[in-house]
This record gives C-alpha cells, structure tokens and sequence, in this order.
C-alpha cells in the first residue's frame, strides 16, 4: 500500500509517517520552507520536496496533494485545524473517502479501517473506508520512529489558476506556549460572569507559569477569547501535567480534550457537575471567592 502524509507542522509530520509505516510505504511530502525542519524524519521510504510552494498557501497545496494522489491509496494528514481542512478539499478533489481524527489504522479486504473517538470519547468507532482515502489523524496517537533514512526527490509545484488572492498578512500576536504544548493549563468556563473576570484565572495561570484555555461556549459564542484556545472535541485537544477547571461543567465534548491531562483540579460551585468525575481533585466553591485566595497563597509560597 502506498502512503502519502502531509503536515504543517515537522512533529506532527513525524507522527504521521509512523501511523502510515504500519499501513506501507510511506512517501513524506513537505514544501520548501519545510526543507530543513523535515530533514530529521525517520521512517519514510521518501521525502518529496516541492520547491516554490509554502506551507501556508493551502489553496495550492490541495492542488500539489490531489495531483499527486493518483499515485497513492491513502492519504495521510494532520488532526489540526489547517489539515483537518484540506482532508475534506482533497478527498473532494480526488473523489476519495475521508474521516478525520483517527487514533487506530489498519488494512483490511483491501479497505483502510479506522478508530476514531465518538461520543465524546466515551467510545471508539470502527469505520471502514474504500480507497483512496483522505485521513487526518490525531495527535500523539504514534510515537515517531527512530529508524530509516528516506531518500530526498525534487516535485514540481503544481500548474494552477489561482481563484484566491491573498491580500493581506497580519502576524497573530503571540499567546506566549500552544495550550496542547503547555504543562499547566487553566480552563475557564461560563461560570465567569463578564469577561473582565477572566483576569482571575490569567492571574492563577500567572503564577503558576501557566496558560489559559476555554470551554467552546467562552471561546466561540461569548467570544471572549480566541478561538484556538477552546479545548474539547471541536476544539483543541491538551496533555498538561495540571489542569485547573473552573467554572465548566465538564460535558463530554468538551471532556474528551482533557482526558490526556495527568492532574486535575475542578472549581465549580455546583456539587453535582459532571466535571467532579473526571477530577482528580474538587473544589465546591464559588470560583469568584476561591480563586483570588489560591492565587494569592501560592504567590506567598512561590515568594512572588
Ligand atoms: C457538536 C458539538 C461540539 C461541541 N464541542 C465542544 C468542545 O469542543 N468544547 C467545549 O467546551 N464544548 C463543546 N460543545 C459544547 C458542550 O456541549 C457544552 O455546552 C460546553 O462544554 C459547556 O461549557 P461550560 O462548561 O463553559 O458551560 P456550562 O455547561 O454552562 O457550565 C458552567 C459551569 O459553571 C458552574 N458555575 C457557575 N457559576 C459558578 C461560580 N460562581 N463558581 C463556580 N462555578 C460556577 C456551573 O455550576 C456549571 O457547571 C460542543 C457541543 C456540540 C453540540
């Protein structure tokens, strides 16, 4: 079975040519501001290197990928946002199956059998999918391989019309470490009244050298943060070694990101909230009088 994977991101790119190595022959694609970062990438049977086409310019990169992928049964992509996107341009184009998020991979009867999570992460799906298939696969699902140095080959970038202009580039300010990169994470939900009251939990995740994330319903209908900080199964999925809740009740959506998370603290003043399953420790209080005298004991304790 032939493989192609494509990320924006080199870690993910790495993570990806492991899941594809157990399907078959792996083919890494990477465009040329990518050149370096990819060198580094074991376990391909080759890298394909497109120059003069970057990896922020998706509408050619749906282009370069449905092109190549007559050679090729799967197609493999990463679990975030950008790849999440081009699996449903590119199985379009190529009039492929496609499935996202899959944590599991095999072959069977000739079609590609998929795990991916539903309900919530509360079980896992098994789907079958003819081929070519178009899949993204989730995050830290495959350990990337130590072994096999792939050959380089030059492609050339596709000959295309351009429907899409880019008129402008703005640099997002920075939001200082990537909440699914981040060892501490404070996540707030609607128990926050206004969104000036946010400054509470930016002054815990202060102290503790921490970052902040959201429930979907703060980030995305309150817009009272970014939307690449919302944590869930629609959003972002986060690994960190603490995470404090406070103020979310803890539904399974937005509970399957935070399953990887080794410690848990929940702050909710509601004793019954499904959050208080998922925790390792609960506090029943009302976050506004709880938060500013955690904040300000572990100030004390860290001489801050
Ligand atoms: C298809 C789909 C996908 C979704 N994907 C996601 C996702 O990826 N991520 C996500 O988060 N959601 C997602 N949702 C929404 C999800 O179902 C929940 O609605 C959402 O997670 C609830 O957000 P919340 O906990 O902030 O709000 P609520 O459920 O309203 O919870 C607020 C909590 O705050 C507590 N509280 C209130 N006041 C205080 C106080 N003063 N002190 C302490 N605690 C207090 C309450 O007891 C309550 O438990 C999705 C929904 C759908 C349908």
């Amino acid at each position: 079975m032939r493989i192609l994977v494509f990320s924006h991101y080199p870690d993910l790119a790495a993570e990806l040519v492991s899941a594809g190595s157990g399907l078959g022959d792996v083919s890494l694609l990477a465009t040329s501001d990518m050149r370096e970062a990819v060198s580094g990438i074991k376990g391909a049977r080759e890298i394909l290197i497109c120059e003069g086409v970057e990896s922020g310019d998706q509408e050619t990169l749906v282009e370069l990928i449905s092109g190549l992928a007559s050679d090729f049964d799967v197609i493999l992509l990463s679990g975030d946002r950008r790849g999440r996107e081009l699996v449903g341009q590119v199985a379009h184009r190529v009039g492929g199956s496609s499935a996202v998020d899959a944590s599991g991979l095999s072959v069977s009867g000739g079609n590609l059998i998929v795990e991916r999570m539903t309900f919530g992460g509360k079980a896992i799906a098994v789907e079958e999918l003819a081929l070519p298939a178009v899949v993204s696969v989730q995050k830290g699902k495959f350990k990337p391989l130590e072994e096999g140095e792939p050959s380089i080959r030059e492609i050339s970038p596709p000959s295309m019309e351009r429907r899409i202009q880019v008129v402008e580039r703005r640099e997002k300010p920075k939001v200082g470490v990537p909440l699914d990169k981040a060892d501490i994470v404070v996540a707030v939900g609607r128990g926050f009244r206004r969104k000036e009251d946010l400054k509470l939990a930016y002054d815990l995740a202060d102290v503790l050298g921490g970052v902040v994330g959201a429930t979907r319903p703060v980030a995305a209908d309150l817009k009272w943060m970014d939307e690449e900080v919302w944590i869930g199964i629609s959003g972002v999925r986060i690994s960190p070694k603490l995470l404090i809740v406070v103020g979310a009740s803890g539904q399974q959506q937005f509970a399957a990101g935070i399953m990887d998370s080794k410690v848990v603290v929940a702050i909710n003043n509601d004793p019954k909230a499904p959050i208080f399953e998922q925790s390792d420790y609960g506090v029943v209080m009302d976050l506004y009088e709880f938060l500013p005298v955690l904040t300000e004991k572990l100030r004390k304790l860290k001489g801050v």
